[in-house]
């Protein structure tokens, strides 16, 4: 790989390749960043920062469509998903920039019995910031990182995965048109090996990356020897839990939604189907006609609901998983075979617990279904996993929702609702889903020096 190459997963169509930064640019786009940091980071006031922010929102609604194309070209999505994805971007800018100055106030500080004074902590910015991303979601997750952190007055370097460098290119040219100074939002097309050098650059005080657990405990690990804040928001495997329901078309209708969503590359997607034994026979019919009638094809085409996988490597990593999966006894469910990148829905069930596929993350269409006793053994098998950033619970007792959101080690659980993401809804995970969080206001936070000042 010589630098970052769009490879339309459905035409097999590539694009110019943009070439990785030799030594001196990566360096030149470091110094840049550091100076925007302190020229303008440190000076600004919030309202000034969360003007741009704003603005830059909007200009993601004045260039939906052609932001839009571009993230179909790049990772094959249906196009009324992806303008989906810059609308919502649209709607993080605008929300950030609302809540920036309320977020970021001084807070004053009762001191307690006779202390004399003053006390008070300020935010301030952290200075440079990396951030990694995937591919999924080629803007939204560049939202999540760039919104708060800039009107926070921290500059930010971004490092887009290689397959979208056209949605990069469209960012940074609308970032620069929203009025950023150069520096505050730096593109960086660079390899593994030169996003160390950056996380162990003094100039950069912290990292962010959105991805897989691999590459989230390799960036950790440097981000660790460096002593550089990191938040991380990797895979999951979120389990879909059925308990009871007055409307098992609706339920089925919303495992589908959450299961296909982005072509079934979501993060917290619904992965893995627990349903209780006297829902379980109708579910598992209903689910698998429902997943087994759609069927994969062109993003552009009207009324798309399935595109290809991201890449063929993508698309042979999952078929390799679900041959495993059959290999160790459970049976697959599918009306199509895959046909390169398009990879027709599977549902796999009698999978067992001694199956590789029971601890991994299924990355496309394919749901597993199991049966459960009740509710004690739909919350132990849903935390029996390595995972825990979502979780889906279905239930007509409100206190049986809330009951089974308590036991559940996930950072999110939604209750009869799926694809309810919101840029006011702190978005991430625990256990080896990552730490931290984005969106909302514990993603503002993130990156913020709480700084005291003690005034005698
Ligand atoms: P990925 O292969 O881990 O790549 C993510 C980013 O990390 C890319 O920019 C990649 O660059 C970089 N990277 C990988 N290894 C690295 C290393 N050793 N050092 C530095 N950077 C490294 O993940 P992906 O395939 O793009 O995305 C899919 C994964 O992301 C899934 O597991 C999904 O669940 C997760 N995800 C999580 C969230 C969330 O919010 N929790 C959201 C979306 C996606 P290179 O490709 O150049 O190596």
């Amino acid at each position: 790989m010589t630098g970052h190459t769009l490879i339309d997963p459905a035409t097999g169509e590539t694009g110019r390749t943009v070439p990785f930064l030799d030594a001196a640019g990566l360096e030149a786009a470091i110094d840049l960043a550091h100076r925007a940091s302190r020229e303008w980071g440190r000076r600004t006031g919030v309202a000034e920062r969360a003007a741009l922010v704003a603005r830059l929102g909007e200009l993601h609604t004045e260039h939906r469509e052609e932001l839009a194309a571009a993230i179909v070209r790049e990772m094959g999505k249906p196009m009324e998903q992806a303008l989906g994805e810059v609308d919502f971007c649209a709607d993080i800018y605008a929300y950030t920039a609302e809540i920036a100055e309320a977020q970021l106030a001084d807070e004053e500080i009762t001191l307690r019995g006779d202390a004399s004074g003053r006390a008070l902590v300020r935010s301030a910015p952290y200075g440079v910031l990396l951030g990694v991303m995937p591919w999924n979601f080629p803007a939204y997750q560049v939202a999540r990182f760039a919104a708060p952190n800039l009107a926070a007055g921290n500059t930010i370097l971004l490092k887009h995965a290689p397959a979208c460098p056209e949605s990069a290119a469209i960012i940074a040219r609308l970032a620069r048109e929203a009025g950023f100074p150069e520096g505050a939002y730096v593109d960086l097309v660079a390899d593994n090996d030169q996003v160390a050098t950056v996380i162990a650059d003094p100039r950069v005080a912290g990292v962010s990356l959105t991805g897989s657990e691999r590459a989230g405990r390799a960036v950790a690990e440097i981000a660790g020897r460096n002593l550089k804040k990191v938040v991380l928001e990797l895979g999951g495997s979120d389990p879909f839990i059925v308990l009871s329901t007055d409307d098992l078309d609706a339920t089925v209708e919303q495992a589908v939604a959450a299961r296909l969503d982005n072509n079934g590359q979501s993060c917290n997607a619904a992965k893995r189907m627990l349903v209780v034994d006297e829902l379980y026979d109708a579910f598992l019919e209903k689910l698998t006609a429902a997943l087994l009638a759609v069927r994969p094809g062109s993003p552009t085409a009207d009324g798309a609901q399935l595109g290809p996988l991201s890449s063929s490597a993508a698309a042979e990593r999952l078929a390799e998983q679900v041959d495993r999966a059959v290999a160790h006894g459970a049976t697959a469910h599918r009306a199509a075979e895959r046909d390169g990148t398009f990879f027709a829905p599977v549902v796999l069930t009698g999978v067992t617990a001694d199956n590789p596929v029971y601890a991994e993350e299924l990355f496309g269409p394919v749901a597993t279904v199991y049966r459960v006793a009740d509710e004690a053994e739909a919350v132990r098998v849903a935390n029996d996993t390595s995972y825990g950033l979502g979780s889906y619970v279905v239930t007509t007792d409100p206190d049986q929702a809330l009951r089974v959101a308590d036991a559940l080690d996930t950072g999110m659980v939604f209750v009869n609702t799926v694809l309810a993401d919101a840029a006011e809804l702190p978005f991430g995970g625990v256990k080896s889903s990552g730490f931290g969080r984005e969106l909302g206001r514990a993603g503002f936070v993130e990156f913020v020096n709480r700084k005291l000042i003690r005034i005698a």
